[in-house]
């Protein structure tokens, strides 16, 4: 490989050797420190965006990178053939915190939300699940199927069967979709690749109670809204429901890959679910870090604070910003070009269609809200 890679190069390649499946920004991120990303030439980036709301905690804390490579110099994987020991305090940390029982690991949020539906189909007998309009869960074909859109999904049919689709943020159509065979409703507590969609308050208490009543699971997917992004550690804690089976994923490991399902009262029996890598040491010791971090510098707290006073610095702009806590989203007539005018200002953002994602690590202060401010002004 050439000594010195100028963006170009990286770009050739990129097209050249892999799957020409992400449409990509033009910035090859080196490294990153906190609330800052740093390019292959050496600029530095205000990170607004968390690579996807994963870097809750700030990238590379060095409470993370510590455990990292103490796990790593000690155990990196075994498979689950023996006990290890990471998993262990990771699971009884992540179950304490959530109040539910128990949880299977996966490595993404893809196989996490396929454990809940294998789980949902397995402690039911029943067959259908009820997903929303805009809804995004995965893109493995179990994941896929809860997924909505025809671009995801139409190249790759038949999906599993048994999914419908309700309004997002409708009881009355959640209500025509269920049926006798419904084993579950899974659900965004706010919808994110969809583009930050906030249901009416009172929409997942609402959803709680009837699914209850019928005797139908409900699966609570916080791949994205966990871990302190909406201003309270789970998204459910807002409306203070209790998932059957909660999904969690991208912040879990704080930017290693890592995932879980959680659940009470039921279990696959042995051999049912399973895999390679699930709760591999390494990935637990990072998250390990990664929770006590998000809990221990109180960041869903600051996520609170300082999402408030972002979402009124947007709307002071004009925007027509919406969010709750550090899931922010605000609509504007060209997303990608928004989001490239941005990186001229070396801010980095992403988007949904011509939806501005801000999604900034849990970590960010008065002086980075300032930064982020002064760039807009200069783009809008
Ligand atoms: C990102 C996401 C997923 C999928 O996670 P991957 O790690 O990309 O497989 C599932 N559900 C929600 C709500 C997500 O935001």
């Amino acid at each position: 490989m050439a000594l010195k890679m100028g963006l170009n190069d990286v770009v050739k390649m990129e097209s050249t050797h892999l799957a020409q499946v992400f449409k990509r920004l033009p910035v090859a991120i080196s490294h990153g420190n906190g609330m800052y990303l740093y390019d292959i030439e050496g600029h530095e980036y205000l990170d607004m965006f968390s690579g996807i709301a994963v870097n809750n905690v700030g990238n590379c804390h060095p409470k993370v990178v510590d455990a990292v490579k103490k796990q790593a110099e000690k155990l990196m994987h075994t498979s689950n053939w023996y006990y290890t020991l990471p998993q262990l305090e990771l699971a009884e940390k992540l179950t304490s915190i959530t109040g539910m029982e128990r949880l299977f690991y996966s490595n993404d949020g893809s196989g996490a939300v396929e454990t809940s539906f294998k789980l949902a189909r397995k402690a039911t007998g029943k067959k259908e699940v009820v997903a929303f309009k805009n809804s995004f869960h995965g893109r493995t074909m179990g994941s896929l199927s809860l997924t909505w859109g025809e671009r995801y999904r139409k190249p790759f049919e038949p999906l599993v069967p048994g999914v419908r689709f309700a309004d997002y943020g409708s009881m009355e159509s959640l209500k025509e979709q269920v049926t006798g065979d419904t084993a579950a409703v899974i659900v965004e507590p706010i919808q994110g690749e969809a583009g930050v969609n906030i249901p009416e308050k009172g929409f997942l208490s609402e959803l709680r109670e009837f699914t209850a009543d019928k005797g139908v699971l409900l699966i609570v997917d916080e791949c994205q809204t966990g871990f302190g992004r909406t201003g309270k550690l789970f998204a459910f804690q807002h409306e203070n429901v209790k998932p059957d089976i909660l999904v969690l994923a991208k912040a879990l490991g704080g930017g290693f890959p890592i995932s879980a399902a959680l659940y009470s009262g039921f279990d696959f029996e042995a051999g049912q679910q399973g895999g390679t890598f699930n709760g591999n040491p390494l990935a637990c010791a990072a998250a390990n870090a990664s929770v006590d971090v998000i809990l221990g510098e109180k960041l869903s707290e600051n996520s609170k604070k300082m999402g408030g006073i972002l979402l009124d610095v947007l709307l002071d702009h004009g925007l027509d910003a919406r969010g709750m806590g550090l899931m922010i989203g605000f609509n504007v007539k060209d997303g990608r070009g928004t989001v490239m005018k941005l990186i001229r200002e070396r801010v980095l953002t992403i988007y949904s269609g011509n939806t501005i994602r801000v999604l900034p690590p849990l970590i960010i202060g008065d002086e980075h809200i300032k930064l982020f401010s002064d760039s807009l002004k200069e783009v809008l």
